[in-house]
């Protein structure tokens, strides 16, 4: 069986990890959170993004949250959201008391489609959000142009496509701010939550600081400047990220190649109704790979079959979840939802089965199931 999610991401990482546990805890300084070592992680991610500001914190999640609430998103707020994504989108505007306005994606490339959430622009909308998807950034150009013609403030949600660069900006410094998500199955994942703030703007950044530590200033403790969260990086994971990070352009390279080999043999599959993801470089970061598929079930059924583990992103559109239940029409989203199937992609795979993965998704598209009609 080839697992969607494999159970040895960081087995060769092992030995390292628990030397660094070691050193760490048996350091005299005996600091486990924002110390020496976020403080390095953080300069060498920004020097990567040309000397941007990183500002880790607790999670992708929670570095949506901060920045929303450093750009004062608040109650009789909207943020304009895209309909298909995952529920930090929604639910971090909902938190701060505002409100998601849910814009339907493009079709091919599944991101927020910016003529859609252009027509939601109101008065009260105070940020749009895009967010990179699967392997395609949004449409970065078009956004930061409409948001500068509407007034509104732009935050980009780059949670999966750290690495990524578009047009020749790495992605999360299309908007005033990007977000990264160390979570486990992301690209830069780890062995335990994080995330990161990536700003150009001093004044983001000091704001973001500040929330992230109870609003303290770093210098004067128990002095509260603002009210702010508990969202301190830890130390270890610090460490382990920085032994990490020269790999991570390796690693993204091979699923990227996993990727257009992929393509290559799904892209003569459209009379099947089997569509791969938009190939090229530009823009593109492989985080997950999804198909699109008139028979979806059919065709997961056939790959469990086969030993090929599959995951669906996502199962419903935000708006039609219970918990953002919306009254609207989004009808790329429900076809996404239906339509989507993501297969392996992680850098450890063997070319043995990436090759038996295509033959599979290949071999259903020649049954009569595969070929059938809708
Ligand atoms: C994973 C993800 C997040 C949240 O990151 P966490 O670290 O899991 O909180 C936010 N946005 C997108 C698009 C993501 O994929």
């Amino acid at each position: 069986m080839i697992p969607f999610f494999p159970d040895d991401l960081f087995d060769a990482d092992r030995s390292v990890l628990l030397d660094l546990l070691h050193q760490l805890g048996t350091s005299p300084a005996q600091r486990f959170i924002l110390g020496e070592h976020t403080a390095r992680f953080e300069a060498a991610l920004g020097e990567q993004l040309g000397g941007a500001e990183v500002i880790t914190c607790g999670s992708g999640t929670s570095a949506l949250t901060l920045l929303l609430h450093a750009m004062g998103v608040g109650p009789g707020d909207e943020v304009v959201v895209p309909a298909f994504g995952c529920a930090p989108l929604a639910s971090t505007v909902v938190n701060l008391g505002a409100r998601p306005v849910f814009a339907d994606i493009d079709p091919v490339a599944m991101t927020m489609d910016p003529d859609r959430a252009e027509a939601l622009i109101s008065p009260r909308t105070k940020v749009v959000l895009p967010a990179h998807m699967f392997s395609v950034m949004a449409d970065m150009p078009r956004f930061t142009e409409l948001a500068a013609r509407h007034g509104v403030r732009l935050l980009e949600d780059s949670a999966v496509a750290q690495g990524g660069v578009l047009d020749g900006r790495p992605a999360g410094l299309w908007g005033e701010a990007g977000v990264y998500s160390f979570v486990q199955v992301k690209t830069f994942g780890t062995v335990g939550e994080g995330g990161a703030v990536v700003t150009g703007d001093p004044e983001l950044g000091r704001a973001v600081r500040m929330l992230r530590n109870h609003g303290q200033d770093g210098r004067t403790r128990f002095q509260h400047h603002r009210i702010g969260y508990n969202s301190r990086f830890d130390e270890l994971l610090a460490l382990f990220q920085l032994h990490r990070l020269p790999g991570l352009p390796g690693r993204l390279a091979r699923r990227a190649e996993i990727a257009e080999y992929y393509n290559a043999r799904f892209e003569p599959l459209a009379a099947q109704g089997i569509q791969p993801p938009p190939g090229g470089t530009n823009g593109r970061c492989h985080y997950v790979y999804c198909l699109r598929a008139r028979h979806r079930e059919q065709l997961r059924a056939h790959l469990t079959e086969q030993g090929v583990g599959t995951h669906v992103y996502y199962p419903s559109p935000l708006p039609r979840q219970p918990a953002f239940a919306t009254d609207g029409s989004w009808p790329q989203a429900e076809r996404a939802c239906r339509e989507i199937l993501a297969l392996p992609i992680y850098p450890h795979l063997t070319d043995a089965q990436v090759e038996h993965i295509a033959e599979a998704v290949c071999a259903f598209a020649g049954t009569p199931a595969g070929a059938g009609t809708r």
